[in-house]
């Protein structure tokens, strides 16, 4: 159990909060011209790395947004906390 810092609420228990998987996945923009493979791809495979996540979350049981988090999934740790509009935020692994 961890908690989150919706970037419109505030901090919360992750309860309220569903995780929704990886985030900045961009839909091809080739999409007429792609094979099935290609298309599989874009629909079903996800990253699933041990370590830095950057993942869409939405306060399910709160305001409903959505946003990003940057977690590291073995530890939980959050390290960073962004709305979808806001550029990428950096933030250094700790070891
Ligand atoms: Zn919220």
């Amino acid at each position: 159990m961890f908690e989150i810092e919706c970037p419109y609420c505030g901090l919360r228990e992750m309860t309220e909060f569903t995780c929704h998987g990886e985030a900045h996945i961009a839909r091809p923009k080739n999409s007429l011209k792609l094979s099935d493979e290609e298309w599989g791809d874009y629909v079903f495979f996800r990253s699933n790395p041990k370590g830095l996540h950057r993942e869409r979350w939405m306060h399910q049981h709160g305001c409903r947004k959505w946003f990003n988090v940057l977690r590291h999934t073995v530890s939980d740790e959050i390290l960073a906390v962004y709305k979808i509009t806001d550029k990428l935020p950096t933030a250094k692994q700790k070891s």
